[in-house]
């Protein structure tokens, strides 16, 4: 019943062959919806706060909000900053009690890549804290590039082997196919990638970003290849919360309470369907 690290969780789903689902929050009853639905499930479950939410809660309104529902819903409950590119702010979270963290260097260079992301694991595991980085460069509605420019940031699977030699990273979110935000057209992921990093890499847990809109059958597909952290934002802040605020508040004077309730059970059913397509079930403790 407390903020645990990400490394433990990340074993356990390698022996088990599933994935921990890691979900994006942004306020109180989106996290609640989140605890809910991993506490329903019995499930790991990992709580992202990105930079942008994290500055609009405080870091130490994050951390102690975490520790608050962890404690409440009895369950372990893994505290991620996701894709910070600050190393100073990457220090902080750790300082604040922040469980694990996501170094994201993915636009620089290799080299540049590897250095800052060795300074941010030397830091993070002197407190034990799990470490995420990214080699390849999962796009998104930022960089609208064409699929052939994609391609050419895909993840190239000698290159992870010899990063995660050079870093000493405890997880490695790979870009072979998904986007952050909803999907043009159907995600195309590449599948033979993803088994030979996993090939190379058996013990590395790689990070699947990009979650909202890839089918169901995609995931086990990924799961089986070797994907141990699914990364699912968009569709908890459109679905969980957006869609269902503006139906709660259709009318003036309507409660906020009832909205919070609202949230809350729409964010724990997206959860729950996760959970269930992604293994990870009773799988906490
Ligand atoms: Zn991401």
């Amino acid at each position: 019943m407390a903020l645990v690290t990400m490394k433990y969780e990340m074993s356990k789903a390698e022996k088990g062959r599933y994935a921990v689902p890691a979900f994006n929050f942004f306020t109180l009853d989106n996290l609640i919806g989140i605890a809910q639905g991993a506490a329903n499930k019995k499930s790991p479950v990992i709580a992202m706060a990105s930079v942008g939410a994290m500055k609009i809660m405080g870091e130490h309104t994050t951390v102690r909000m975490c520790e608050g529902v962890a404690s409440d819903f009895g369950i372990d409950m893994i505290l991620h900053l996701d894709h910070c590119t600050d190393y100073d702010m990457i220090c902080r979270a750790v300082d604040n009690g922040f469980t694990s963290v996501m170094i994201d260097a993915s636009k620089l260079s290799y080299e540049e890549n590897v250095e800052l992301t060795a300074r941010v694991v030397e830091y993070a595991s002197k407190y034990g804290v799990s470490v995420e980085a990214e080699l390849g460069h999962v796009g998104g509605k930022e960089d609208d590039i064409v699929v052939s420019e994609r391609e050419a940031l895909f993840t190239v699977p000698e290159d992870a082997l010899r990063f995660v030699n050079d870093t000493g990273v405890d997880a490695l979110a790979v870009a072979v196919g998904t986007v952050h935000g909803f999907y043009k057209s159907e995600p195309k992921l590449d599948f033979p990638r993803i088994e030979k990093i996993h090939e190379l890499l058996p013990h590395m847990p790689l990070v699947l970003h990009g979650g909202t809109g890839v089918p169901d059958d995609d995931f086990r597909k990924a799961i089986a290849g070797g994907v141990r952290k699914i990364n699912i934002g968009t569709e908890l802040k459109v679905h969980g919360v957006f869609d269902v605020s503006k139906q709660g508040y259709a009318q003036p004077g309507d409660d906020p309470r009832s909205v919070s309730k609202l949230v809350i059970a729409k964010c724990a059913s997206i959860v729950e369907e996760k959970i269930d397509v992604m293994g990870s079930a009773n799988k906490a403790g």
